[in-house]
């Protein structure tokens, strides 16, 4: 009842409790805590992917500015929280949940992630981390092994070295991008002569000093948008940022990569930089980084891979191969947060040389003192997380070997899903998967075969109308929350690179079975089928055009 019930007052009592850790088993807050634990796994449990509540009445739950006078009990607060915020996130961990690189978790990491909020470490410096500090490096190191597989004596000598770095832990695949072109960067402008380097006196004297009117990074036009944004924040602009021609499979043409570079120099512009994109983010392949390698190696030019969501593929031993030449590269972008089945803010890049980092290196007198083993050194962020802790305990709980079961199964379920596309008649398998990501459409039947003898003409307003179907089905799938696969716009050159927008599924949850997939397209032909303006709009015309 309303009127017996307790209200928070604001005094300094209460916050020196809220401060105070709670001792015994009986105490309020175990209790809450206990009850959260409950609720949160009966909400993993549930095999759906969102209620079916539109934005803007969630947003209703959100909408005051103002920020609260009176204070809350933690408990009220709690099943405030379960009320609004949680019954209307996101399942990410549903089986039915394929369209995104955000996963499943290994529940063992709920617990474990405890301690990192509970010592709450700073690893940007020593002082406030200590062991977390050694573990990072290690982690990193791992990882470094991982793809350039070192000796022995190579980790003893530069793994814990105070002057060095193997790479850098930070939050995610778009700053250990922008780490890398970072470095790129500032080696390919570093001090010569009277000039100190691009990091002392920036942009516009390097360029005078080395006489180039432009730089550039090159990359497929299948790169991922953080590099614009890299692009964007090292002053190279946007359209430095310049697009390679890619073939029938998505992968970068080495000889248009070549061709760019000769054009590129021809008008001054310095290419200081290509990308190699190990798992595309909207089709999953995979660029010849060996061919890249030996391009970069002829001109110079710092070779950077960009493995975010592809890199974990080297845990296994029977597909690493696809990803081979990667050990060439310069520098090595992995998102532990995407397949290495870490919660967000887990990315990392590494370098081959364990010099390039000083390219970057900063000091600071109260903090990041020269010698010391302050990681903040040579990250683009300040303070940061003991996130690797999570990386280190997976690392050892699962171990490479539980962790290429992992991989292989989410490939080789992948290309189950691409066979049973293949095998429905009124289905059309878009992209074939290399990882574990593929895209397809829905194309009934007789538009098939309209789609073969139609004129280019006819061929563009069939198009039209199974874009439009695919966007309608692949809403309609979401907000009805049973299932979600996510959709994107390719150039196939088998549809003479018109705009063809696709279902896009990425096979993570080792959880999603067999019949979770046959339920997805069964849902999707259903919603399809269901949209009669649409499809009566394509019958029509695959009639028209098949007579
Ligand atoms: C996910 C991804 C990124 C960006 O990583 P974030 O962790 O989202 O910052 C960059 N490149 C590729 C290829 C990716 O898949």
């Amino acid at each position: 009842m309303v009127s017996e019930q307790k209200i928070a007052d604001v005094s300094f009592e209460s916050l020196l409790r809220i401060f105070t850790i709670p001792e015994g088993p009986d105490s309020t807050l175990t209790q809450i805590e206990e009850s959260l634990s409950k609720n949160l796994n009966q909400f993993l449990r549930e095999h759906i992917v969102a209620e079916e509540k539109p934005l803007h009445e969630i947003e209703k739950d959100f909408s005051s500015a103002a920020i609260p006078e009176q204070p809350e009990f933690v408990s009220a607060h709690t099943e405030h929280l379960l009320d609004t915020l949680v019954s209307h996130s996101v399942h990410t961990s549903s089986p039915s949940f394929i369209g995104h690189m955000t996963s499943a978790l290994p529940y063992f990491l709920m617990p474990l992630s405890k301690i990192m909020i509970a010592l709450n470490q700073n690893l940007v410096k020593i002082e406030t981390s200590k062991a977390f500090t050694p573990l990072e490096r290690q982690v990193l190191g791992m990882l470094h092994k991982l793809i350039y597989s070192e000796s022995e004596p190579f980790y003893n000598k530069w793994m814990h070295s105070s002057e060095h770095s193997l790479g850098a832990f930070c939050s995610g695949g778009t700053i250990a991008n922008i780490t890398a072109l970072w470095v790129a960067r500032n080696r390919a402008l570093k001090a010569d002569g009277d000039f100190q380097g691009v990091e002392k006196q920036g942009l516009f004297k390097a360029m005078k000093h080395y006489g180039y009117e432009g730089l550039a990074i090159l990359v497929s036009e299948r790169g991922h948008y953080s590099l614009k944004k890299a692009a964007d924040l090292l002053g190279i602009g946007q359209q430095g940022l310049v697009a390679v021609k890619t073939d029938e499979y998505n992968r970068i043409c080495p000889e248009d990569l070549k061709h760019k570079f000769a054009e590129l120099k021809q008008q001054s512009i310095h290419p200081f930089a290509v990308i190699g994109v190990a798992g595309t983010t909207e089709t999953g392949n995979v660029d010849p980084l060996r061919e890249i390698a030996a391009i970069c190696a002829e001109e110079s030019c710092h070779f950077h891979v960009d493995a975010a969501w592809g890199g974990a593929t080297l845990m296994s031993d029977r597909y690493r191969t696809i990803l081979d030449g990667i050990e060439l590269a310069d520098s090595v972008t992995i998102d532990a947060h995407k397949q290495l089945y870490i919660p967000m803010g887990a990315g990392m890049v590494l370098f081959k040389d364990p010099q390039a980092m000083k390219s970057i290196q900063h000091h600071a007198q109260y903090i990041l003192r020269k010698g010391s083993k302050d990681l903040g050194r040579h990250t683009l962020e300040g303070s940061r997380s003991g996130m690797a802790m999570l990386v280190y305990a997976a690392m050892h709980i699962i171990s490479r070997p539980g962790y290429e079961l992992l991989i292989n199964q989410s490939i080789e379920k992948a290309r189950y899903f691409a066979e049973l596309i293949d095998k429905q008649s009124d289905f059309e398998l878009v992209s074939k998967p290399e990882l574990c990501l593929l895209t397809y459409r829905y194309v009934p039947e007789n538009v098939k075969l309209a789609l073969e003898m139609a004129s280019e003409r006819d061929r563009d307003e069939l198009h039209d109308l199974l874009n439009q179907l695919t966007k309608f089905v692949q809403k309609k799938q979401r907000e009805t929350g049973l299932s979600f696969v996510s959709r994107t716009q390719l150039n196939p050159i088998r549809w003479s690179g018109r705009d063809t927008i696709v279902f896009r599924v990425v096979l993570a949850n080792p959880l999603t079975s067999t019949e979770v997939l046959s339920n997805v397209l069964d849902e999707q032909r259903e919603i399809a089928q269901s949209a009669t303006a649409l499809t009566s709009a394509l019958n029509a015309l695959a009639n028209k055009i098949c007579d």
